[in-house]
């Protein structure tokens, strides 16, 4: 019997469909090499599926990613679509469906390559040999506390955290740091929050099960500090959906560009493999944007959701050397580049890489 996968693919909108063809570019060359066999399966959420269907996230959808081993996704939103009412934006259908398919855990690793220490805005020696994995709650906290409210004079909205919530996601982190260096930072806002101080404690427990994992706290204000003053100190980052989004933003940073950052959003069920950055309307359909954080994405699908470790190496070693080759879209154009390539030549190039 085959190796037979069943991918949901939902490009978005803005550079979503270039940078997700590229990802199958890759896939489909590394399955003829691998001998496996992907089924894509495309579906609508946000700005596209408004204009299809009146909806950010179409009932096909929710009952289609149920049905697929992985889901690869690129990006949403453009201003075509900011004045609708908020539960009609892009960004909504994405929440929605991270809570549909119970992705709770959303891990972000920012990754320093050699061959472009000298494109983070940090001095090299700074960012040389950073390899942090950010783990962001991704289904609670202040992005869908209840109540939360727009009114004439004033809006609120409410930060609330479970303790199941904190456990699982805590639990996350501690088995990914047994995994590498082991070591966990827990970033809070404990000496302002009560939210966070029970989260504190609630880590505090998950630790006791993790001896030989080094468990330190940092306030989430000295945590955007130090990602700057000195990122090499992090391991595994443990952080709440807000914090997280903010911190692992300036996290990738570090890398030089948000165009290589991959992330994988899992869960009880089916995972969600994106990259970290959004639809970037501002160059969109050009055919200039970086599809190295969806390729990398779809990396992390084939090692987290389909456990084809070999093949994932594969992309990431391909990744590497085209770097090394000086191959570089143009976000990236200012920094030991020999060739400035289109979204789609990069695809060509680690498809041509990963078949070897
Ligand atoms: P963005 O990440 O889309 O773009 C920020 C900047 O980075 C832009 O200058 C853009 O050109 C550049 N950039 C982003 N990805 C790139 C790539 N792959 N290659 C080269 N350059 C790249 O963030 P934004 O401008 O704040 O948001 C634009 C839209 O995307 C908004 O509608 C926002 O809501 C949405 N968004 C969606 C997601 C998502 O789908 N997960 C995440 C963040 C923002």
């Amino acid at each position: 019997m085959g190796r037979n996968y069943k991918i949901g693919v939902i490009k978005g909108d803005g550079i979503g469909p270039e940078i997700v063809d590229e990802a199958i570019k890759v896939l489909d060359a590394l399955s003829a090499s691998e001998g496996f066999n992907i089924s894509y399966h495309e579906m609508l959420m946000g700005g596209s599926a408004i204009d299809a269907t009146g909806v950010p996230l179409p009932d096909e959808t929710i009952q289609g990613v149920k049905k697929c081993d992985a889901v690869l996704f690129g990006a949403i939103g453009g201003p075509k679509w900011d004045n609708l009412e908020r539960h009609l934006r892009p960004e909504s259908g994405l929440l929605a469906l991270r809570k549909e398919m119970g992705t709770f855990a959303n891990l972000r690793p920012a990754i320093v390559y050699d061959e472009l220490v000298n494109a983070s805005t940090l001095k090299p020696n700074v960012v040389k040999g950073v390899d942090i994995m950010v783990v962001r709650e991704l289904t609670g906290g202040i992005y869908f506390g209840q109540p939360r409210e727009l009114e004439d004079n004033r809006a609120y909205n409410t930060m609330v955290y479970t303790k199941d919530e904190v456990e699982r996601i805590a639990y996350v982190a501690f088995e990914i740091a047994m995994k590498r260096d082991k070591r966990v930072c827990s970033v809070d806002k404990a000496n302002v929050l009560e939210v966070s101080q029970f989260w504190r404690e609630t880590v505090i427990e998950v630790a006791k099960e993790y001896p030989e994992v080094e468990l330190t706290h940092m306030y989430v204000d000295n945590a955007a500090m130090q990602l700057i003053r000195n990122p090499k100190q992090f391991d595994v980052i443990l952080t709440g959906n807000i914090f997280g989004d903010i911190l692992s933003d300036a996290a990738s940073m570090l890398s030089g560009s948000i165009g290589l950052l991959p992330s994988a959003s899992t869960g009880k069920g089916v995972g969600l493999y994106e990259p970290i950055h959004g639809s970037a309307p501002d160059i969109a359909g050009q055919g200039i944007a970086n599809p190295l954080a969806t390729i990398s994405s779809a990396s992390m699908m084939l090692r987290y959701a389909l456990d084809e470790g070999e093949a994932a190496d594969k992309i990431d070693n391909a990744i590497k050397k085209s770097l090394a080759q000086g191959y570089r879209t143009a976000d990236l154009g200012a920094y030991d580049a020999k060739e400035i390539c289109s979204c789609s030549e990069i695809g060509d190039i680690i498809a041509k890489y990963v078949s070897k």
